[in-house]
């Protein structure tokens, strides 16, 4: 029925899995997969067997023209992350596009993404705000793009991997300075699924002192600067930035 469907899968528990994507997955003619192993596992465990295909970072351009031929033969394809929402932090962009400006029907089937889901726990205001994926590996690099937020009022929501999480709260706290409010989601819907809230320096503090806060993945939920900030304020910020900028200098 030459149809794409994105279809959201868990984010760790697999029972956060929809009926509906259940009943997508069982009836659409091929999968597209970001890790074809890992999808299969999926699969295996609601014994759904289909044909897959990979479709990643480093193919997706290539693969576009393989889900064209597809959909133009009357086939209907869903296409699956490792994990939550395809498009989020993950592959799919360059694919949904194709697919709809060649005419396709693309069809969200929608389900779990860590992003919203650190948000609806972490008591920090949701009324707005913004996603920054991930922030970039190196600390020069990470920083910068920290200084660009330093003023941004609406909650920043920041991916991070166990092997920067301390590094990186490190450098928010320095660029937002380390009275700033976060929530730290772990581990979402896993067993080891763990909050810590409070300032950046309340936070950074639990994460040294116990290296089990450092595994796993996590979601920054940073509250966004003070809207009330009057020109006292702003000239503390505003010399911060100035600090971090002199740094870099030679
Ligand atoms: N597409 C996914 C989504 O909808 O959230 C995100 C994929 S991205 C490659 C992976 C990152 O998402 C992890 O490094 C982590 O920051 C976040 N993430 C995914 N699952 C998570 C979980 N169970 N708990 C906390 N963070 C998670």
């Amino acid at each position: 029925e030459s149809v794409l469907y994105v279809v959201a899968t868990p984010i760790g528990n697999l029972a956060d899995i929809s009926e509906r994507a259940i009943s997508v997955l069982r009836s659409v003619d091929l999968i597209a997969a970001e890790d074809t192993r890992h999808t299969r596992q999926l699969l295996m465990h609601f014994t759904i067997n289909k044909p897959l295909f990979s479709v990643h970072d480093h193919n997706e351009e290539q693969r576009v023209s393989r889900v064209l031929d597809e959909l133009s033969q009357g086939r209907s394809i869903a296409l699956v992350s490792d994990a939550g929402t395809p498009l989020i932090s993950d592959p799919g962009f360059v694919v949904v596009r194709a697919v709809r400006q060649a005419g396709f029907s693309v069809i969200p089937v929608p389900g779990a993404c860590a992003l919203v889901t650190a948000l609806s726990a972490a008591g920090i205001p949701t009324d707005r705000f913004c996603f920054e994926g991930f922030l970039p590996a190196k600390s020069s690099g990470r920083k910068k793009q920290l200084q660009k937020l330093a003023e941004e009022t609406r909650t920043m929501v920041f991916y991070e991997s166990p092997h920067r999480v301390l590094e990186s709260l490190k450098d928010i706290a320095e660029v937002f300075g380390e009275g700033r409010e976060l929530t730290l989601a772990r581990e979402l819907t896993k067993t080891f699924e763990t909050f810590l809230s409070g300032s950046l320096a309340e936070v950074i503090e639990q994460v040294e002192a116990d290296s089990n806060q450092r595994k796993g993945e996590f979601v920054l939920v940073v509250a966004g600067a003070d809207e009330s900030s009057d020109d006292d304020e702003g000239s503390v910020a505003a010399g911060r930035v100035l600090e971090v900028l002199l740094e870099e200098l030679p």
